[in-house]
């Protein structure tokens, strides 16, 4: 099984917000739901979702506005944001606008194709999460049977050294705070001390090296931990 990615649905209808979440959540994502735009930012500066599915008619603060806003910030920019219009020729808008959205549908939209639009963003931005397998020079990782191979040796990991490893291969070469890494692998909710980063990361490189091979981790001083 691969990890479970979360998604935030931002919809002012209930019976819609209803449908969509139920769909999102059959799909085995854990969902979040906002009524409104103001609660959506809210929600979203606690912990970012891996994806945010959103509605441009929202009362307030609208769609575009939670979107420019979301783009506009660096610890956001990245998290891809479906927009949902009622209208084909609000879309033609939204696109105008440049409001960063990544993409866009139109309502009445088939469930499967948000879906398929959903999954295309996640293969992009969390491809673990979507079961996708992993490559980084001579180690694979393989998130739907979390088997991880290493020069075709098989390596034994604990399950939060797979969870850092699958967080490292996403994103190679990118640099990591221990705080990053700990709403990452651990989640926001559970109180961890950053130094219990450093004790998994030295278990990590020990499981790494297990058949030889150099340390691909690389500590970066005053900054956290990188792969490569
Ligand atoms: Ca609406």
């Amino acid at each position: 099984m691969p990890e479970q990615p979360t998604v935030l649905v931002v919809e002012d209808e209930p019976a819609q917000r209803e449908v969509l979440s139920y769909n999102l959540e059959a799909e085995g994502f854990r969902v979040s739901r906002a009524e409104n735009g103001e609660e959506a930012l809210m929600l979203v500066d606690e912990a970012a979702p891996d994806i945010i599915v959103l509605d441009w008619m929202l009362p307030n603060v609208s769609g575009i506005e939670v979107c420019r806003q979301l783009k506009m910030r660096a610890e956001t920019r990245g998290v891809p944001i479906i927009m949902l219009s009622a209208r084909s020729e609000e879309v033609d808008r939204v696109r105008g606008l440049e409001t960063g959205a990544d993409d866009y549908v139109v309502k009445p939209y088939s469930v499967i194709e948000l879906m398929a639009r959903v999954r295309a963003q996640l293969r992009r931005t969390r491809p673990s999460t979507v079961g996708e397998r992993l490559e980084f020079e001579d180690i694979l990782l393989d998130s739907e049977t979390h088997r991880v191979t290493r020069d075709g040796n098989v390596l034994k990991l604990g399950p939060t050294e797979f969870r850092l490893l699958t967080t490292f291969m996403e994103k190679p070469g990118r640099v990591w705070s221990r705080e990053q890494l700990l709403d990452r692998v651990w989640g926001r909710d559970i109180y961890v001390d950053t130094r219990t980063v450093d004790v998994h990361i030295g278990r990590l490189r020990k499981a790494l090296c297990q058949h030889g091979g150099g340390d691909p981790l690389r500590t970066v001083r005053g900054a956290g931990y990188a792969l490569g």
